[in-house]
This record gives structure tokens, C-alpha cells and sequence, in this order.
């Protein structure tokens, strides 16, 4: 058990990614909080931890609204005392080529993606430089390197979760926080069955190794970061992508 008893918070547990990273956290002995838009869908995914017999909490809030964040944070605080582990994880998708996207698809995915990894990183990184540790890992993703045909909004968000990943990385080393970001390639989750088959198979071509990725690939990466065996590890950007290269 490489995180055992540290209090883990996943954005966007209840699917994708961060369910298969919230359930590898618990297995690994770490004290999980679930957070999601709706409770029914962060009631599921609690309902299954505790089945497993493992410590956790819910939380309700939408990540883009800064006073959601600061009460689930406060929530979270006053239940386990601490946090010690942030993954800012939820995200979406509003694709469209530059010329054809409309401002409220900017908008959310912007609101989302970028404002919502500075809401709760900010609110976090209050709690772990009074406590003088924490670790926090921001998502991003290939397209946050490459760039991306239709994804204008996404690939400014995940170019910029690297721009605040070194950015909070030089600001908190000192205060025992280290900032980490993982970029993902192409995983199969639901955000990825909304593709067409196409691309999903260009994605596939792409890749030295032939292959999409699973949550759980991306999981791995989350618990090596977030453990000690990463105490020497800040500001970098872990590719967990099947070597793909666009
Ligand atoms: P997913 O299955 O669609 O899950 C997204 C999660 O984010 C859901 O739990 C959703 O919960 C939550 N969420 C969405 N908007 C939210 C908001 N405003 N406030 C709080 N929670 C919110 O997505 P995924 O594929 O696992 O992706 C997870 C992360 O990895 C994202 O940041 C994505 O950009 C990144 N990524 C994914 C891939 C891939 O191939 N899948 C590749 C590179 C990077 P509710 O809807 O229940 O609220």
C-alpha cells in the first residue's frame, strides 16, 4: 500500500478516469473523496467503495464555481482533518473547428478545464501549505502538447494545466507541496465514445505499441506520483500516452 491513510480527492470521480482512480487510490489504502456534479452519480460510486470496505466521502460540486469548491474543500477538511492528495481531473469536451465554435462552447470548456483546476487547486493548496505537504497532479493531455483538429477550447485548457502545473510547482516546492501533471493519450472512457470510430483507429495507428490506453493505465501513473517513491518529482509532465506522436 504505497498511499496508505492519506486523504485522496479525485475531480470527476464518478466516470472515466477518476472512478478507475478513486477505486485505485482506496486500494492502496488511501481515504478517497468522490466529487461529481450530481449526488445520485457520486452516491453510486461511494455505495461501491463502501461495499469494499473502504473509508470514503462524497462531495458534491461543480468545479468552474469557486464558492462550490471552497465548501466541498471545507467539507472534505472538516471529515478527515487534512488533504493530502489533489488530482484535478474532471474535465469536458465541446469540439468544433476554429471557425464553426461558438462562444459558449469556448466558455465552458474554458470554465471547466482551466478555471475549474485553478478553483480547486488554489482552494487545496491553501490547506496543504498550512499543513507543509501535499501533492498535487493536474490533467492534461496529449493535445495539451500537440495540439488537436477541432479542439481549439481543449487544447488551450490542457496547454495551460501545464502552464499552472510548473507554475505552482516553483510557488509551493518550498512550502512542501509537490505539482505534478499527467498528459493521457488517447483512453478508452466516455469522453472517448462520443469520437468516431475513425479517429479512435487513427488514435490506435499512431501509437508504436498499437493500442489505446485504459483508466487504469492513467491510475498507475496518479499512485506513482502521489506516493513517496515520487518525493524527488515537481513540475514535470508525465506523457502516459502509448508513445503516441502526432
Ligand atoms: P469522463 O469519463 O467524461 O469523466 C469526466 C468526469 O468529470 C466525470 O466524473 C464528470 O462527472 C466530471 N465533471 C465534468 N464536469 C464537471 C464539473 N464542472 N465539475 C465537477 N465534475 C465535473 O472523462 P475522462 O475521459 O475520464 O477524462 C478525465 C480527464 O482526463 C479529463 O480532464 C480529460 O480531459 C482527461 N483526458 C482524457 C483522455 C481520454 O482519452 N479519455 C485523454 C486525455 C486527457 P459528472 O458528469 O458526474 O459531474
Amino acid at each position: 500500500m504505497r498511499i496508505k491513510d492519506k486523504v485522496a480527492v479525485v475531480t470527476g470521480s464518478t466516470s472515466g478516469i477518476g472512478k478507475a482512480s478513486i477505486m485505485k487510490f482506496a486500494e492502496e489504502g488511501a481515504k478517497v473523496v468522490v466529487w461529481g456534479r450530481t449526488e445520485e452519480e457520486v452516491e453510486v460510486v461511494v455505495n461501491d467503495l463502501k461495499a469494499a470496505g473502504k473509508e470514503v466521502l462524497g462531495v458534491t460540486a461543480d468545479v468552474s464555481v469557486s464558492d462550490e469548491v471552497n465548501s466541498a474543500m471545507n467539507k472534505i477538511k472538516d471529515h478527515y482533518g487534512t488533504i493530502d492528495i489533489l488530482v484535478n481531473n474532471a474535465g469536458i469536451t465541446a469540439d468544433a473547428q476554429l471557425m464553426k465554435m461558438t462562444e459558449d462552447q469556448f466558455d465552458k470548456v474554458i470554465a471547466v478545464n482551466l478555471k475549474g483546476v485553478y478553483n480547486c487547486g488554489q482552494a487545496a493548496a491553501k490547506i496543504m501549505a498550512e499543513q507543509n505537504s501535499g501533492v498535487i497532479i493536474n490533467v492534461s493531455s496529449v493535445v495539451g502538447i500537440y495540439g488537436n483538429f477541432g479542439q481549439t477550447n481543449y487544447a488551450a485548457t490542457k496547454f495551460g494545466v501545464i502552464g499552472m502545473t510548473k507554475t505552482w510547482a516553483k510557488e509551493l516546492g518550498r512550502k512542501g507541496v509537490r505539482v505534478n501533471a499527467v498528459a493521457p493519450g488517447f483512453i478508452v472512457t466516455e469522453m472517448t465514445a462520443k469520437m468516431p470510430e475513425k479517429i479512435l483507429d487513427a488514435m490506435k495507428g499512431k501509437s508504436p505499441l498499437g493500442i489505446l490506453g485504459e483508466p487504469i493505465d492513467i491510475a498507475n501513473a496518479f499512485v506513482y506520483l502521489a506516493s513517496n517513491e515520487a518525493k524527488f518529482v515537481t513540475g514535470t509532465v508525465l506523457s502516459v500516452d502509448g508513445g503516441v506522436v502526432l
